[in-house]
């Protein structure tokens, strides 16, 4: 048998949803296709479970894209301020958190996110499937017709929303970019992003130790991109807000450059130490503001020599500060998409319109979240753009 609905989306997250929301809004008859058991398996555990779900300040400036004007168009026709308004309606209660970071609080969780999702699609033009396996699809006259599990179902519009490559064990899948490639659409090469790194053997053994350490620093990737944030030591290597955030600007090979101290004057606190406590130790000295452990291991690698104050030439102590706003690290990789939040890279924007993610030559195709070229920093943007593009989308199916 052969059904017929206006618009399918495959994908059950959080692009998905938001499209499906709007596209029933207008009468359209969805449905709603995901091999997942249930929907928005990512937003349930985004945000250590309190969903980061936007930002109080977003702008294109905050995505990776080789256009960085594609996110604009989207971003303004449905904002932060319109999901916030959102979540507002349901009665999810929401915080801040460092730089405009928004989350969940008090009885409010990630669950409360996906529950306003699926009220939102409670609509009679809506149906969900899950556990549905598309094994394929094409373009017909009319428009597309699928084979998912034992049904023929066609349609005019076809959404690809099955996001990135992130997290293989939450159900994602390279499926978006095989659509993309059966029409004969680019792929920009796609990596593991928000991710933290490994290091080489002999580092990583030396601050293994350090596992758990975290410090407030300044990261600079090879491009001159800045971040500043924690950092944090773990027993495989480094991570913290500062790392995932960097990781995204960083490829194979490249070192980053650490700024260890960058609310503090190392200069200044060695002069004035030196002057009213000239046997202090180095050691001793940096301890007032880094974690000791963190010292020890930089003074056995040789990074710092250990000895009083008095005893260093003007020249070592330079190279204190030198040392410590200036740490290289050249990273052996990064954990990969087994732990990444994101896949950097996806569907070329240069096919789909950015005003409604259409592709320009393939009426009735949309690619909508993650399994674009569109990648946000840390800090609810990811989400953002899934419910920028889903509601644009959703629009015209
Ligand atoms: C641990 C973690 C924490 C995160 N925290 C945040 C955060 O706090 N804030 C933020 O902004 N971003 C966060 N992110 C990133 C964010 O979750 C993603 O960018 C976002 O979920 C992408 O949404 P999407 O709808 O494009 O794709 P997804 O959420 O990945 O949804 C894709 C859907 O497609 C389905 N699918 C995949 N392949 C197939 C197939 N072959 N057939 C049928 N269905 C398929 C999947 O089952 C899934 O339901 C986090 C990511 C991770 C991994």
């Amino acid at each position: 048998m052969t059904e017929k609905f206006d618009v399918v989306i495959i994908g059950a997250g959080a692009a998905g949803l938001m499209c499906a929301a709007e596209a029933g809004k207008r009468g359209r008859k969805v449905l709603v296709l995901d091999h997942a058991k249930k929907p928005g398996r990512k937003i349930l555990i985004a945000g250590g479970g309190r969903c980061n779900f936007t930002n109080y300040d977003v702008s294109a400036h905050h995505f990776l894209c080789q256009n960085p004007h594609f996110t604009k168009s989207a971003l303004s026709q449905y904002t932060n301020w319109d999901f916030i308004a959102m979540v507002s309606k349901h009665g999810i209660e929401f915080e801040e958190r460092d730089h405009g970071q928004l989350f969940c609080v008090g009885d409010f969780t990630s669950k409360d996110i996906v529950k306003m999702l699926l009220t939102e699609c409670d609509l009679p033009t809506i149906t969900q499937r899950y556990q549905q396996d598309v094994h394929s699809l094409k373009k017909t006259q009319l428009g597309f017709e699928l084979h998912a599990n034992t049904n023929i179902i066609e349609c005019d519009s076809l959404v690809i929303a099955t996001g990135g490559l992130s997290m293989p064990k939450l159900g994602a899948t390279p499926f978006g970019y095989k659509v993309a490639e059966q029409f004969g659409l680019n792929i920009v090469p796609t990596m593991a992003g928000l991710v933290p790194f490994t290091l080489h053997k002999e580092d990583k053994e030396a601050f293994a130790e350090l596992s758990g350490v975290a410090v407030d620093a300044e990261i600079t990737a090879q491009d001159g991109t800045v971040f500043k944030e924690a950092l944090l030591f773990t027993h495989r290597g480094l991570s913290g807000p500062a790392v995932l955030q960097i990781s995204s600007f960083w490829r194979a090979g490249q070192a980053v450059t650490i700024n260890l101290v960058p609310d503090i004057d190392i200069d200044a606190l060695l002069a004035s130490n030196l002057e009213k406590h000239p046997n202090q130790s180095l050691k001793n000295t940096l301890a007032k503001v880094l974690p000791k452990r963190l010292i020890d291991v930089l003074i056995e690698r040789k990074t710092l020599i250990d000895k009083p104050l008095k005893q260093l030439t003007p020249k070592q102590l330079l190279e204190v500060s030198e040392q410590l706003e200036s740490w290289r690290i050249a990273p052996n990789g990064t954990e990969g998409y087994r732990t990444a939040e994101v896949t950097l890279g996806g569907v070329n924007t240069e096919h789909t319109s950015s005003k409604t993610m259409q592709c320009k030559d393939i009426k009735g195709l949309y690619f909508i979240g993650e399994v674009m070229d569109v990648t946000g920093w840390l800090g609810g943007y990811n989400f953002q753009w899934c419910w920028s593009s889903g509601f644009v989308a959703g629009q015209w199916v």
